[in-house]
């Protein structure tokens, strides 16, 4: 089969590797009829992410067909399609057991999928401990729907769900990528008194004023004027950090309210000050991000009820074999590029 594979530093290419086959008594096989590229993989490219492993098929972001299941596995069967979910976790362990899943001390918890182990940008994919990693998706909802609920969209309901918002907030979500935009239609669901989203790239704030006219966006110089201006106690009340670039941290503290909750949802490339002279008395509550994606049965229930629609973010289609030209334009942010969808191509 097809494999998008991690060679070495900077540089991924499509391999002819054997299919999966089941090796623990809770894995699955599916083949994956859409997956999507996340900067995640990018991160992978350049070598931020130190604990990938060479030689790994990349791609954490999936759906498909169950194909063969292991002795173990009861929540799904073969035929069924499924959401895979970026992490694996047992379910039994102190941490999964408080819904911490992110941090599941199993020797594969956390990230796995694309990363440690052959991931979904393939034809087929194993998924470990299946009964926790798969969900079965409705039959009314399809592939597009469902493609971001088991990593961007897992992030975006679980960063919502932390940030405890209330009807009475004003919510500030800075930075509208992929995973800021799945935060915002998580955050609508909450119906904050007014959301603002802060977004430098003139295409970004073009697609968030086209598909979510009731919500205030602002570039980021003047991000905190528009702030004061549009909340009643001198600062947002939730901020949520999606973006993770140079100033951005800097920038949802200094917009929050005093006891405001500030959100970090962003992977940064380098560490961040945190200047607690100048926020003393402001008596914020931070919390830090690393997704606990186990929240994607009710998710799917919110699509298939039509509460969350992520499919205005697919702008671009492309088949396995041409992934290689979808990574470049995802890569440069070429064409207006939000997410890309890569549609399986099985020959078998
Ligand atoms: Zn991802
Ligand atoms: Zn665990």
């Amino acid at each position: 089969m097809l494999a998008y594979t991690y060679v070495e530093n900077g540089k991924f290419e499509l391999q002819e590797k054997n299919k999966p086959k089941i090796k623990e008594p809770q894995d699955a096989i599916i083949r994956v009829t859409l997956g999507s590229i996340c900067s995640s993989d990018l991160h992978i490219k350049h070598g931020s992410v130190p604990r990938a492993i060479q030689g790994v098929t990349v791609g954490h972001e999936m759906v498909g067909i169950v194909e063969e299941i292991g002795p173990d596995v009861i929540s799904v069967k073969p035929g069924d399609r499924v959401t895979v979910n970026v992490e694996t976790f047992c379910g039994k362990c102190f941490f999964c057991r408080h819904g911490y899943v992110n941090n599941c001390t199993d020797p594969n918890g956390g990230w796995a999928l694309g990363c440690l182990i052959d991931g979904g940008q393939a034809e087929y994919v194993r998924v470990p401990y299946a009964n926790q990693g798969l969900n079965r998706i409705p039959d009314t909802v399809t592939d597009e729907q469902a493609l971001f609920v088991g990593d961007i969209l897992a992030t975006g309901y679980w960063a919502t769900r932390i940030s405890k918002i209330s009807e009475d907030d004003t919510v500030l979500i800075i930075g509208a990528g992929p995973t800021g935009i799945c935060t915002l239609l998580c955050t609508m669901l909450k119906k904050p008194r007014r959301i603002i989203v802060c977004e430098k790239s003139p295409e970004r704030i073009l697609f968030v004023r086209k598909y979510y006219p009731e919500v205030l966006v602002t570039e980021p110089q003047n991000c905190k004027e528009v702030v004061l201006s549009n909340s009643s106690h001198g600062g947002a009340d939730v901020v949520l950090e999606v973006a993770g670039t140079e100033n951005t941290f800097h920038l949802a503290w200094e917009c929050a309210r005093p006891n405001a909750i500030v959100t970090i949802v962003a992977l940064y490339d380098k560490p961040q000050i945190l200047p607690l002279p100048s926020m003393y008395g402001k008596n914020l509550t931070f919390k830090t991000g690393g997704v606990d994606g186990c929240d994607c049965a009710e998710i799917l229930k919110l699509i298939d009820e039509g509460k969350i629609d992520t499919t205005p973010l697919i702008t671009h289609k492309f088949p396995l074999n041409e992934i290689g030209k979808a990574y470049h334009i995802f890569e440069n942010k070429l064409e207006g590029v939000i997410k890309i969808a890569i549609t399986g191509n099985n020959t078998i």
